[in-house]
């Protein structure tokens, strides 16, 4: 990867990381108004859970995000931080923050489905190999 390659996803990231944060701390004013002002408190509750839900996938996403910052200072970046080979191109400019290879990322998210799924940037394909997961996970997921 060339410096100038570097700088471009630092510029990236940078902004990324900007654009979220400002969004993230939107939320968690708005969030506090509105428990203010609601008065259907199981309503309320409902979208406080979703809120929370929301404001800690943006908080997963800000930190691997600064993760990916702290590889450009460090000179690994671009390296899958399990098998250290070089993560393609065209995935780093769909996922600037992604910290393994395809290969490796799979093998993440089968571990830690939930949480690695939801700061995906690519949709995932459907799982053919595991069983249904009960309706109230249906519910709840997302
Ligand atoms: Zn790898």
């Amino acid at each position: 990867m060339t410096v100038a390659d570097l700088n471009k996803y630092r510029a990236v990231l940078r902004t990324r990381a900007a654009e979220l944060s400002q969004a993230l701390r939107r939320r968690e004013e708005i969030s506090v108004e509105a428990a203010a002002d609601a008065m259907d408190q199981t309503l309320l509750a409902v979208e406080r859970d979703m809120e929370i839900e929301n404001l800690d996938r943006g908080y997963k996403l800000l930190r691997q995000i600064q993760a990916a910052l702290g590889r450009i200072n460090k000179g690994n970046y671009g390296q899958c931080l399990k098998c250290e080979a070089e993560i393609l191109p065209n995935r780093l400019q769909a996922v600037p923050w992604a910290a393994f290879c395809v290969g490796c990322q799979e093998n993440v998210d089968r571990l830690q489905e939930r949480c690695m799924r939801c700061t995906a940037a690519w949709p995932q394909p459907p799982r053919t190999d595991s069983v249904m997961p009960p309706q109230s996970a249906l519910l709840v997921g997302g």
